[in-house]
């Protein structure tokens, strides 16, 4: 298909819209009875599965004990008799490899009987353990492929649902992928154990402050999606896309994002209708959308569902990408998740909100009512400001890819500094902190915490900084680096791990403390503050001013995955994962060379996707062009006219600049090394630049050349037809 007549057939696509021959009705089945139809939760348990069965599961899941086999093939017919009365033929373990995409193996309940019947079969082996072949999936040399194959291991704490299909439904059962000694193969398993790290420090300060019912605690994420939808016309017509899920040419349109005309605007009818039928598929699943509005940049969306238990949250996370792809299809359209589709206008993250509690306090990083609550707030910040100086290479690791460097770092939000951005109010109370010493209570009932009182915070806080990557935000953290195309397991795991060696530390140190309670908690905000004070940052993060004063502080500015990745598994981060069990030396060191191989891959794929279509798409129209021109002069002349060549000379400049730009390119790329780091540091300072070189020619030729030749849609047309 040529760029013209994509662009035909999307305008077509748009104009001859129809909404889907059965409409969704949410007056037949109200929200709240479609919300978690398809999940085999609790109250389904209940009412399904014996009474002793149901209270030992609940036990299982509360107190995270391993499950017995009894109970298992109880739990197992309960549940495929409920998938079963939901049109189940199959089911399928759900699992996450570390590909950061979500994996699947279907099987089928029908058990052979003899002769020639057979009858549907799910035991509690089969539930709690599957055994796809998956050797295909990077382990980093965790699991070399002649050794032995990966296990899925059943995760009772988030639940199993029905997917549907217009001709059948799934039984899909959440686990986590770990090799036959019981490392950590997938993204699920270090993320589960952050969280019983987590909780396990959390206690000792709770118990400190006097809040010791041991209630367990658990971290709550809210994830932001942003995403373009596309026509798909357009789509199938660029190779780009199709292959690197982002544009590699492209010249600007003339009109862009800086209207803010789309953003919060009203949705385009075919959008909404796909956005619609997506959270009605997802609240049938459970999973909590909320928000739904337009984004920044034209053709960009963003949905975010209500904060969920962690691992709930992130499970519900891939879903709901799943299902963003999915239904973008069924209304024409493409989903586009990655962190940059288009230069020039907003890239795409997504923002994970993160804050820790549990059943009895509550929210842990909610400022309190009273002084000792207070305390104990800023406690918990304090942990969560200290663990964001320590571990800033750690962070900013976790959120390093070849996608998302086209926006940490590179002119958008945010920059790839770490900081964190408190709120004026928050700010001034840790500054008089930092500035006073430890000071006597005025009176019994009032906690001196370095200031008289805290102030209240309001809840809502219309202070926002969009440009800062960690945000507290009224009662929570928003991690606003995160990739749009990421997992969220990692960027949790590293939260919760990190913050979780804070508050022990603290933890320690009042443990210690023989005397008066609520001076040593002053003293150990004070001397966090003294250490760690220099990552808050309130100002504009995109300022070139920034970058100077971060250098001063000392803070790392790692701008790209070269430079930010190493730090994932450097002595510092080894000695944090060992120490909180989080991951051993193998499973950290095996996990950095998947992300190393994972980013020279997509630099090796988008670069031979330059050469392609620069050689076989760019190259050939701008030839048709020149005789074109050429004609046009000659013909001119043979009149006896004066012609102008000045186009044709620019066709050709640009034409030539092309061809040696696109060799310098291929040439670049026969290198070779053994050693990833150095093959990921040659693609990311040599490759990644000539590729840059092409593209400039591209959008030259692009500018220059017939509309009506030219190959591919443009800009305008991706982001503006919908
Ligand atoms: P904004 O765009 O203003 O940041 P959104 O409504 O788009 O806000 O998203 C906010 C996200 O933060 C939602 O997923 C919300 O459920 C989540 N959230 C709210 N409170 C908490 C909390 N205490 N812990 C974790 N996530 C939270
Ligand atoms: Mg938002």
């Amino acid at each position: 298909m040529s760029g013209n007549e994509a662009r035909l057939r999307a305008i077509s696509a748009v104009i001859n819209y129809q909404p889907i021959s059965e409409p969704l009705n949410f007056a037949d089945t109200p929200t709240g009875e479609l919300f978690g139809s398809n999940v085999f939760n609790t109250a389904v348990m209940q009412q399904r599965l014996p009474k002793g069965v149901y209270k030992s599961l609940m036990r299982t899941i509360k107190q995270g004990a391993a499950l017995d086999l009894s109970t298992a093939d109880a739990v197992a017919n309960g549940m495929k008799d409920w998938a079963i009365s939901k049109g189940a033929t199959h089911y399928a373990h759900v699992f996450y490899p570390l590909t950061g995409r979500t994996a699947e193996k279907h099987d089928s309940f029908l058990s052979p009987t003899g002769g020639n019947s057979a009858i549907a079969e799910f035991s509690g082996a089969q539930l709690i353990q599957g055994e796809p072949d998956g050797s295909s999936f990077p382990t980093g040399g965790l699991r070399p492929t002649f050794e032995a194959r990966g296990y899925t291991a059943w995760d009772i704490t988030s639940p199993a649902y029905i997917l549907e299909n217009a001709n059948g439904t799934i039984l899909c059962i959440p686990t986590a992928f770990v090799s036959w000694n019981g490392e950590a193969l997938g993204k699920k398993t270090p993320m589960l154990r952050s969280m019983k790290a987590l909780n396990k420090q959390t206690q000792r300060i709770l118990t400190l402050f006097g809040d010791d019912d041991g209630a367990l605690v658990t971290t709550s994420a809210g994830a932001e999606q942003e995403y373009f939808l596309i026509d798909q016309n357009f789509y199938y017509a660029r190779p780009d896309l199709l292959n690197a899920g982002r544009t590699l040419f492209g010249a600007p349109s003339p009109k862009g994002q800086e209207f803010d005309d789309h953003y919060f605007g009203a949705i385009p009818e075919r959008v909404l209708a796909c956005m619609l039928e997506v959270e009605h598929e997802l609240f049938k699943l459970g999973i909590p959308i909320k928000t739904r509005h337009n984004e920044v940049a034209p053709g960009q969306y963003e949905m975010a569902p209500i904060h969920e238990d962690a691992n709930v949250a992130t499970d519900h996370q891939q879903l709901t990408m799943t299902m963003l792809a999915r239904m973008a299809t069924k209304y024409g359209m493409v989903c586009l998740t990655h962190e940059k589709p288009f230069a020039g206008v907003n890239g795409s993250g997504k923002h994970i909100n993160f804050s820790f509690g549990n059943a009895t306090q509550g929210n842990l990083l909610e400022p309190g009512d009273t002084p000792q609550d207070n305390a104990r707030f800023l406690i918990f910040c304090a942990a969560v400001i200290r663990a964001a100086n320590k571990y800033a290479p750690l962070l900013r690791s976790v959120v390093a890819s070849a996608g998302n460097d086209h926006r940490l770092g590179a002119n958008e939000a945010p920059p790839a500094i770490i900081s964190i951005f408190l709120g004026q109010q928050l700010t001034e109370v840790f500054e008089q902190i930092k500035a006073g010493g430890p000071k006597p209570a005025q009176s019994k009932d009032v906690l001196n915490i370095g200031v008289d009182t805290l102030p209240p915070l309001p809840l809502h806080s219309g202070d926002r900084n969009r440009t800062s990557p960690l945000a507290f935000t009224a009662n929570r953290f928003e991690f606003r680096a995160v990739g749009s195309n990421q997992s969220i397991a990692g960027p949790l795991m590293v939260l919760n791990t990190i913050v979780a060696e804070s508050l022990d530390y603290i933890a320690t140190k009042l443990e210690a403390n023989t005397g008066d309670f609520d001076l040593a908690v002053q003293a150990v905000l004070h001397e966090i503050m003294v250490e760690h004070g220099r990552i808050i940052f309130d100002g504009d993060g995109y300022a070139d001013a920034w970058q100077e004063e971060a250098a001063k502080r000392g803070l790392p500015n790692f701008r790209t995955t070269v430079d930010a990745l190493p730090a994932s598994s450097d002595a510092e981060a080894i000695a944090l994962y060992r120490k909180y069990e989080v991951m051993s030396e193998r499973e950290v060191r095996s996990r950095l060379d998947v992300y190393w191989e994972q980013y020279i891959m997509a630099i090796k794929v988008e670069a031979k996707l330059i050469v392609e279509m620069a050689t076989t798409m760019i190259y050939p129209t701008a030839l048709r062009y020149q005789t074109e021109l050429a004609t046009a002069v000659a013909s001119t002349r043979a009149v006896g006219l004066d012609a102008d060549t000045t186009m044709l000379k620019n066709l050709l400049d640009e034409m030539n600049g092309l061809q040696e730009s696109v060799s310098l390119l291929e040439k670049n790329l026969t290198h070779h090394d053994d050693d990833l780091a150095a093959e990921a540091k040659h693609m990311g300072r040599v490759v990644v630049p000539s590729m840059t070189a092409v593209r400039t020619r591209v959008d030259a030729l692009e500018a220059i050349i017939a509309d009506d030749l030219w190959p591919l849609p443009t800009y305008q047309e991706m982001m503006f037809i919908r």
